[in-house]
């Protein structure tokens, strides 16, 4: 199940995608470890870490996290990961157009194969890299708002929005009725 829990404790599926290299699994360790490793390892297939966020309402999430490799050759593998996730937060490089193209191919793949109700988050990795900027927040703004998403920028370096990220998941989250 993708979504279960009370109405106090929500537990839910997330699926990391997007272009190998734009710091998917950085985001990751910087929510769940509070660290940024510059030396980290290439994610081979996928990794998997929870945490738990308690947020002001005194309700708790708890992220069950599929962080997916961007190679190509893993390409095949990402529906096992993103059917029955209840987020997808599709992750490209603020620094590179290239990675923002294929944000826009993972984007178009959720739309035809992942559940109807997916909650999809576009994020701007990169932030602290203003001065070498090649996608513009507006850009990625208009494109995320006309495909249904919300749209972040963040740093796994500094940390900057990488919280603020998950609590606007949660805020998202259909809350069970009680
Ligand atoms: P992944 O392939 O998407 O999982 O990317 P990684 O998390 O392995 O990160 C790829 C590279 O980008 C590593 O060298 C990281 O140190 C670097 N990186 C990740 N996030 C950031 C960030 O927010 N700012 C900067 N400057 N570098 C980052
Ligand atoms: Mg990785």
């Amino acid at each position: 199940d993708s979504m279960a829990a009370d109405s106090k404790n929500l537990r839910v599926k997330l699926v990391l995608l997007g272009d190998s290299g734009v710091g998917k699994s950085c985001i990751v360790l910087r929510f769940v470890r509070g660290q940024f490793d510059p030396t980290s390892k290439v994610t081979v297939g996928a990794s998997f870490l929870s945490q738990t966020l308690a947020l002001q309402d005194s309700t708790t999430v708890k992220f069950e996290i599929w962080d997916t490799a961007g190679q190509e050759r893993y390409a095949s593998l990402a529906p096992l990961y993103y059917r029955g996730a209840a987020v997808a937060v599709v992750v490209y490089d603020i620094t590179s157009l290239e990675t923002f193209r294929k944000a826009q191919y993972w984007v178009k793949e959720l739309q035809k194969h992942a559940s109807p109700g997916i909650i999809m988050a576009l994020v701007g990795n990169k932030a602290d890299l203003q001065a070498n900027r090649a996608v513009s927040s507006q850009d990625a703004l208009e494109y995320a708002e006309k495909n249904g998403m919300f749209y972040m920028e963040t740093s796994a370096k500094t940390a900057d929005n990488i919280n603020q990220l998950f609590e606007e998941i949660a805020k998202r989250l259909p809350r069970p009725s009680s």
